[in-house]
């Protein structure tokens, strides 16, 4: 009862070192709960081939000992599930790469050009394989950015595999290059990137959502296709480090364009730009 003639009201001090560390605090506790749910996720996505993995060695070794042509079956399986395990191992080495370089200066002068054809002539063969043709469009001029050739070209392949497994069906790959220059209505514009596919689409629900970690959209259609969830996560990451935007068009039953928008060079005079 008689508290208030024993406490002293804290002074401003206290306050602002109050807020000072509760916002630390937070913020600290909300980069904490992302690295333990990424921890979780990443188990998780592992454990469950591994587990599966395990389940066909025990089989082979009980009831479908000597049963040989079980085995070719179960080994061809087998075979899969390890390499899911290996596609997400590459990606989560992938991540942890690019963060641990995130503080390292772009200084590259990296031709997209270039980029594009370099990625769209290796992917071709495995596009064909699955009965889908890839188009080369531009650039029309130039189309060169400060970047990183290497995560460029990870950038690419990702969005251009994409297309390709998830656009399957529309048997078409469009990749274009179109020069940075003067823009109609907001002035120049940097370089732009697109990369369509004729496939289902992606509903609207999902779109905003498709840079998270392991997320894929439409479950039981995408679980289907070879992937991680990490690819676009990984785009996203290389993309803020170079300024770019990623656009995402999508109509579902008509396909989905993504679209990289590199900022203009010209515009941009601060030394430190990245
Ligand atoms: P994944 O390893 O599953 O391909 P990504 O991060 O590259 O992971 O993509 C996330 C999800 O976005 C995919 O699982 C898929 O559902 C959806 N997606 C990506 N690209 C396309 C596309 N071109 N057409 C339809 N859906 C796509």
């Amino acid at each position: 009862q008689n508290r208030g003639k024993t406490s002293t009201s804290p002074g401003p001090e206290t306050v602002k070192y109050f807020i000072l560390s509760f916002r630390d605090l937070t913020e600290a506790r909300r980069m904490d709960r992302m690295r333990t749910d990424f921890v979780a996720n990443a188990s998780h996505e592992l454990r469950t081939p591994l587990a599966s993995l395990m389940g066909f060695v025990e089989t082979m070794q009980g009831p479908a000992r000597g049963d040989l042509k079980a085995q070719e079956r179960f080994l061809a399986i087998m075979l899969e599930q390890a390499s899911r395990m290996a596609r997400l191992i590459d990606d989560l080495l992938s991540l942890s790469r690019l963060e641990m370089r995130a503080h390292v200066p772009l200084r590259d002068t990296v031709d997209l050009g270039e980029v594009a054809l370099h990625v769209v002539d290796a992917l071709r063969p495995m596009a064909a394989e699955i009965g889908v043709e890839i188009a080369l469009a531009g650039p029309d001029g130039d189309a060169t950015v400060i970047g990183d050739r290497d995560e460029l070209i990870q950038v690419l392949e990702n969005l251009v595999e994409n297309a390709c497994k998830y656009g399957q069906s529309g048997g078409r790959v469009d990749v274009r290059i179109v020069a940075g220059g003067a823009g109609s209505s907001s002035g120049s514009t940097g370089p732009l990137v697109e990369v369509q596919d004729y496939g289902p689409g992606i509903e609207r629900q999902h779109v905003p959502r498709l840079t998270e970690r392991f997320y894929r959209a439409d479950v039981g259609e995408s679980r289907a296709k070879k992937g991680t969830g990490l690819g676009l996560a990984i785009v996203k990451h290389i993309l803020t480090r170079h300024r770019a935007r990623l656009i995402v068009r999508s109509e579902p039953g008509e396909g989905s364009t993504f679209a990289v928008r590199f900022p203009d060079a010209n515009a941009d005079t601060r030394p430190d730009a990245r």
